[in-house]
This record gives C-alpha cells, sequence and structure tokens, in this order.
C-alpha cells in the first residue's frame, strides 16, 4: 500500500530495494529516525516504526531519504496537476516565485553551465506556460532580512529570547517544535521568504486598483524544497482565513513541467522577472545557500555596501568551516556570536551544546539539508561534490553581478513599507503562533 499521508512525500514499498539509504540518510544526516528496517529475511522491510504512517513520525518533510533513494520509492508528491488547472482557468491570476536556489539547479539537466543562475530562461518558460506574474523570491528573503534583523537588534537590546533562532526553514521548525519545545520563543516570528512572498502578493491583488477584472489570485511557488509544501499547509500559512500559498512545486517538477510543454529550455531567451516584486538584492539572492541568511543580516547591520565591507563580511567566517560554523563579529561594543549550522544532525549538536550551558549565541541560523537550500530535498538527485560547489558559487556570483547588495537599499522594498505594509507589517509578515 502507497504512503500519501505525508504532505510532501510518497511512500511507495514496492519499489524498495532494501537499501537502506533513506535510513542512514534519515538517521546519520538529519538524527531523525523516521525510518528503519522491519522483520527479517524475504519478510524484511523499510518502514516507519510500527508502520506508522509518515505523517504520523517525527518525519521533518525535508526530503534528503528521496535524494538519496535510488529507485523512487520515496518520490516527491507533486502538484503539478492543480498548477495546469489554475493556469487552465480564464478567470484566475496565476501568479509564480521562484526561490534562489532553483535557478542554480535547473541548467544542469539541459546540459547548460552547471551552477550557472538560469533564472533569466525561467522566467521566460514559466510566462509562455501561462504564468500571469513571474516574482522573485529574492525579494521577499530582502522583506525577511529588515524584519529579522529588526527583531534581533531588539533581543539583544532587551537581553531576552537569545539565541534568535532563524525560522525560514521549515523542515528545521518541525525539528525544533516537535523536539525542542522549550526554544520555539526563540525562534524568529518572521515568515519565510515564501511565506512572505504570498501573503503580500495577495494582498496587492485583494486591492481592486491592482485587480479590476476581479480575478481570483493563485500563488505557485517553485522551490527547491519538499518541506516548504507542509509550510504551506501550516496553520500558520494563512491570511485573512486564505492559504497564502497555493501550489508548491519542487525544482524537479519544474523540469517536467518545461518537459510537458515541449519548450526548448536551453535555446531560450532570458527574461526579467515582474515588477513590483521581481527584484531582489544580492543579500536576498544568497538565502539560497548555508550561511546566506546570517550574511545578509550583518550586511544589514554593518553600515556602507563598498567593495571592501563586503569582502570583510564574506570573510568573517560565515562562508567557511563546514557544516557547524562559529564567529563573531563586534557591533556597538559586543561582540555577536554567531553560529551558522546545516543538517540537523548538525542541529542537534549545537542545540545540545546550548541546552546544556556549553555555548552561548547570539544568533543560530539552521538549514536541515546540508549546504543549504542549494542541496534541498526538491532539487535533480544525482549531484557530486563539484555541483554542490557550483551551485554556491552561482548564488554568490548572482550576487556579485546584482547591482544593489543590501536589502534595506532594495527599492522596490522600499516602497513597500511606505504603500502597502503601512501598519500591516506584522499581520502579512510574521507568525503570531508555531
Ligand atoms: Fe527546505 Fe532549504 Fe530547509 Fe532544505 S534547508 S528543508 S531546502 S528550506
Amino acid at each position: 500500500e502507497l504512503d500519501t499521508s505525508s504532505p510532501s512525500l510518497v511512500r511507495d514499498p514496492n519499489k524498495c530495494i532494501l537499501c537502506g539509504n533513506c535510513v542512514r540518510a534519515c538517521e546519520e544526516l538529519q538524527g531523525i529516525g523516521a525510518l528503519g528496517f522491519a522483520f527479517r529475511g524475504t519478510e524484511a522491510m523499510v518502514m516507519p516504526a510500527f508502520n506508522k504512517k509518515i505523517a504520523e513520525t517525527e518525519c521533518v518533510n525535508c526530503g534528503q531519504c528521496r535524494v538519496y533513494c535510488p529507485t523512487g520509492a520515496i518520490a516527491i508528491k507533486t502538484h503539478m496537476d492543480e498548477a495546469w488547472e489554475a493556469l487552465a482557468d480564464p478567470n484566475i491570476r496565476v501568479v509564480a516565485q521562484i526561490a534562489p536556489a532553483v535557478r542554480v539547479a535547473v541548467g544542469d539537466h539541459y546540459g547548460l553551465t552547471k551552477g550557472k543562475s538560469v533564472m533569466g530562461k525561467i522566467v521566460n518558460a514559466l510566462h509562455r506556460m501561462g504564468f500571469d506574474e513571474v516574482y522573485d523570491t529574492s525579494f521577499s528573503a530582502d522583506l525577511t532580512i529588515m524584519e529579522e534583523s529588526a527583531e534581533f537588534l531588539d533581543r539583544i537590546k532587551k537581553g531576552e529570547k537569545l539565541p534568535l533562532l532563524t525560522s525560514c526553514c521549515p523542515a528545521w521548525v518541525k525539528f525544533i517544535t516537535d523536539q525542542y519545545k522549550e526554544y520555539i520563543p526563540n525562534l524568529s516570528t518572521c515568515r519565510s521568504p515564501q511565506g512572505m512572498m504570498s501573503a503580500v502578493t495577495k494582498e496587492w491583488f485583494r486591492d481592486p486598483a491592482n485587480n479590476p477584472e476581479g480575478k481570483k489570485t493563485v500563488m505557485v511557488s517553485f522551490m527547491p524544497c519538499t518541506a516548504k509544501k507542509m509550510e504551506a499547509k501550516r496553520s500558520n500559512s494563512f491570511t485573512h482565513g486564505e492559504q497564502d500559498t497555493d501550489y508548491v512545486i519542487t525544482t524537479t517538477e519544474l523540469i517536467d513541467m518545461i518537459r510537458m510543454t515541449g519548450i526548448e529550455f536551453a535555446e531560450l531567451e532570458p527574461e526579467s522577472s515582474d515588477i513590483p516584486f521581481g527584484f531582489g538584492s544580492g543579500g536576498g539572492v544568497i538565502f539560497g545557500v548555508t550561511g546566506g541568511v546570517t550574511e545578509a543580516v550583518i550586511r544589514r547591520l554593518v553600515p556602507g555596501h563598498d567593495k571592501e565591507t563586503l569582502e570583510a563580511i564574506a570573510e568573517c567566517g560565515v562562508r567557511d568551516g563546514g557544516f557547524i560554523r562559529e564567529f563573531s563579529i563586534p557591533y556597538e561594543g559586543i561582540d555577536l556570536n554567531i553560529c551558522v549550522v546545516s543538517g540537523l544532525a548538525n542541529a542537534r549538536t549545537v542545540m545540545e551544546q546550548v541546552k546544556n550551558g556549553e555555548k552561548e549565541y547570539h544568533l543560530i541560523e539552521i538549514m536541515a539539508c546540508r549546504r543549504g537550500c542549494i542541496m534541498g530535498g526538491g532539487q535533480p538527485t544525482r549531484s557530486g561534490d563539484r555541483t554542490k560547489a557550483l551551485r554556491a558559487k552561482g548564488l554568490y556570483n548572482a550576487d556579485n553581478t546584482t547591482i544593489i547588495k543590501k536589502s534595506d537599499e532594495n527599492p522596490l522594498v522600499l516602497e513597500l513599507y511606505n504603500g502597502l505594509l503601512k501598519g500591516k507589517e506584522h499581520h502579512l509578515l510574521h507568525n503570531d503562533s508555531y
């Protein structure tokens, strides 16, 4: 029997060859252990303990089991059909958002330079499929930086709820809310970039001045991540009672959608994303790699945006040092102790040290997938070390070639704060509870 209970994954035991890769990924990389071997000999099977449904376990929906499964016995739960149906309905405005890590993974499939951003081609492909608007999630990553850095400074000033724990990775949020409940108040209240983009876009089109035809808006987000499918359904991902993100499509599904349309992706001319939410700063783009959130926050805190300042930030320890990176930066007379972690088994190590009082930090950034979203559970699989490094490099290159580096200098972000967001910042950009 198929297990379709998860919002992100489908498990088909008929395809399982008992290699145990998923068991090891879940246990050794993520420290969760939602899957294990049961029975012996010809009866042997991989399953959650007591043959529970996957949704009844502590699975965080990160999809790393799917990345390492060689047969498709664990696959992405697809939402392509729902997206096609919305695109076919003339009474619906279908809006796409594209996460940073997607743009450095799609090109591989078409034999394009590994890790090179193909954002412009993706935008063109989505316009051809019929998406009315195509926005860039690095724009809402800028919003996340604005809100999260303000929240961070406020907590430092008050000396409360430290360390601040980042909240943009839903698999990490599920991990902490399941396993470290006492640290829930430390989670940033900021919605993820996916959540902010969808809430803001729907609010924008609720205004009849921006939607004279009175069309319904459907948000489709293109993500490197299977856990984002779960986040979209979380009770705090609704505004005015409406689900903010309607459908989450992973990079792998995007490649399938391009194939279904017969578009010659490699031949497409690049197009720019749409205004008003189609431009993100360099700080927003690097969100897709571990350390990116922290680096963007530091850029916001440190005055100046000259080359030397940005290089000094990049070299402060945020980009190098493996899956657990510790460093300090001086800020207004104090040393801010920061830890950047990727991989949930590593997150557990750090959280245990914090709990035991062995380590004290002001800020901890955690991404469930090792190396961050560039290696998310919805990305194309079979990526070796070279591909992993090139995807990170691709995002840093996209940052290098973006004219605006700091979130607080993105003019579209500033315009939004002076317009639509006035008095609605908390309502549209924050979670009231986890
Ligand atoms: Fe998703 Fe990124 Fe978290 Fe992986 S690290 S679960 S891709 S948000």
